[in-house]
């Protein structure tokens, strides 16, 4: 019992849309460590650790005073604190953002592509910093932070080529005297709203193509690891990103979500997080009928086919399944295995499992970093639970790890059925489920039985399953042999329940632009 409190009041809280209480008894009784000691110098020196929101070019505290404290998952010390803002906070970053707009839009795309690039270039000098505020705040390994940092810094660069291939049309006209053209057009203020689990990816994917396209921004970023958000932001001052055009405000989340839904200076929201909120934040638009673009929660089925090369579907599994400690919106949830390869996938994925290393993130070697926080791991628990009282067996893991605080032990689960919670929720956490299916149709059948419509993946050496599986999936992405997809060059995006809109690519800048038609009239022919 007394264990079970220490627990829970060393892990993070979670109190999703109020600023946290500003003390944990237990951490407050641990001094500094010298690696958190050192790590902090090292970031202060580099002038990264930033902890004031920014409004309109300018680094300020909440207007009461209040604030959040941001605390590293793995030991639960207290990083930093910055400030809980709320709606008049919000207020000031719209206003700032919307004056910003008009000269913003007005430089040419040019102009926005060299300050955009030199973001980027930015971003990567300091990507060894980056990938540190990454690891502290939100705890996955360092080397997935450092491979974050180049992924998320490759959106800025890809869209500072892009601004300048915002092309229009000229439509043949029905009428000799007319000429019709199509115009592309930046929407206005964006309110940008992320999640925890990419604390820089996430922003600059929205971030990237809504400067390149002559949008301003304020970014809401979560509570839970606004410091990376704070960093970039600054790094983007640096790079002549004007004061006003990007703006971050943070802390309540429901005041700055409402303030940013009833602006109608605010013409567009973009939200990456989960699929409840992105509802709620859907709904909220309608008023003032936004653009809205969402990146939600998925249950991605992750599908092993008898004739899989078996080396090659473990891997990509593994890849699909632990990267951030399974708490990735594309993470494979559900991985289907045909009755044949089942026991000797089983036996083979279990022990390349077995081999994971759990950790701080800062040290060398970790595979699979904390939970989150406390709440995180409950939800784990729960699921696991029920699917163990339905009939499904452990066969590795199955607890919270040694190392105590939201560390959870790597765990395949198998006999595991479509209708257990773990299928039909996110479940977020290093958990593999494995289910066994007979035929092809009964595979396609399982994977697109869910609301969900983000990732997919098949593993198969036939050339026609894998067209016609990719094909059947009601997904927005599917990895064919492959279980690590993501890339700044191809759409990001789901369908059903998991989103609307696209990020990244060529069509990721679209969410940003308004098409406007013009009609020249009585043109006379010569
Ligand atoms: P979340 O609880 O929905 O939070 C996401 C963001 O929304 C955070 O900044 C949060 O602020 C904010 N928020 C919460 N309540 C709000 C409200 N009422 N109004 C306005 N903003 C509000 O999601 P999460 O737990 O951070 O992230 C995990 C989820 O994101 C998973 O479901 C995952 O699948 C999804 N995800 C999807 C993608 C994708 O591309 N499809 C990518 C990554 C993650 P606070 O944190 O400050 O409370």
């Amino acid at each position: 019992m007394i264990m079970a409190l220490v627990r829970a009041t060393l892990a993070r809280s979670h109190l999703p849309s109020a600023c946290r209480l500003p003390t944990l008894f237990f951490r407050r009784q641990m001094s500094e460590t010298p690696q958190l000691t050192a790590s902090i110098s090292r970031l202060r020196q580099s002038g990264l650790l930033k902890t004031q929101g920014l409004i309109g070019g300018k680094w300020v505290d909440a207007y009461d005073g209040k604030t959040i404290e941001v605390q590293n998952p793995a030991t639960g010390e207290l990083i930093a604190s910055v400030p809980c803002m709320g709606k008049t906070e919000a207020a000031d970053a719209i206003s700032s953002a919307y004056s910003t707009f008009s000269s913003w839009s007005k430089l040419t795309a040019n102009d926005r592509s060299k300050r955009l690039r030199k973001w980027y270039d930015l971003l990567l000098s300091h990507k060894d910093d980056l990938a540190l505020l990454i690891t502290l705040e939100q705890g996955k390994p360092l080397k997935e932070a450092l491979t974050e940092v180049i992924y998320g810094a490759n959106f800025i660069e890809f869209f500072a080529e892009e601004a300048k291939r915002i092309y229009g049309d000229i439509i043949p006209p029905t009428l000799n005297d007319r000429r019709l053209l199509v115009f592309k057009q930046p929407v206005g203020v964006v309110g940008a709203i992320t999640p925890w689990n990419f604390p820089l990816a996430m922003i600059t994917r929205k971030v990237g193509p809504a400067l390149a396209s002559g949008c301003t921004l304020v970014i809401k970023p979560s509570e839970l690891t606004p410091l990376t958000a704070l960093a970039a932001a600054e790094l983007a001052l640096q790079a002549g990103i004007p004061p006003g055009a990007l703006n971050v405000v943070l802390g309540n989340a429901s005041e700055i979500g409402d303030a940013l839904l009833e602006s109608t200076q605010v013409r567009k929201l973009t939200f990456t997080g989960s699929t409840a909120v992105g509802k709620k934040l859907m709904s909220g638009s309608a008023n003032t009928v936004k653009k809205v673009s969402l990146e939600l929660g998925g249950n991605a089925p992750c599908i092993v086919f008898d004739d899989a090369d078996i080396d090659v579907a473990v891997k990509g599994t593994l890849a699909a399944k632990f990267r951030n400690s399974g708490q990735t919106c594309v993470c494979a949830n559900r991985i289907l295995v045909q009755e044949g390869i089942y026991e000797k996938f089983a036996d083979a994925f279990s022990k390349a499992v077995q081999n994971l290393q759990v950790g701080n993130g800062l040290e060398d070697g970790v595979a699979q970093g904390p939970l989150i926080n406390e709440a995180a791991i409950e939800k784990v628990e729960r699921l696991i639970k029920d699917a163990t009282s339905k009939g499904a067996n452990v066969m590795f893991g199955g607890k919270r790890h040694s190392l105590g605080m939201t560390f959870y032990e790597p765990t395949v689960i198998g006999n595991v059925n479509n209708e257990m919670l773990l299928c039909r929720e996110e479940v977020f956490g290093p958990v593999a489920p494995l289910l066994r299916f007979k035929t092809e149709e009964e595979a396609i059948h399982m994977a697109n039985d869910t609301n969900a419509g983000l990732a997919a993946y098949i593993f198969t050496q036939s050339m026609p399953r894998s067209w016609r599986v990719s094909e059947a999936l009601e997904y927005g992405l599917v990895g064919v042999n492959e279980g690590s997809i993501s890339t700044e060059v191809a759409p990001f995006g789901g369908v059903k329940q998991s989103g609307l809109g696209r990020e990244g690519s060529k069509y990721g800048i679209d969410e940003y632009l308004e098409v406007k038609y013009v009609c020249f009239g009585n043109i006379k022919e010569l």
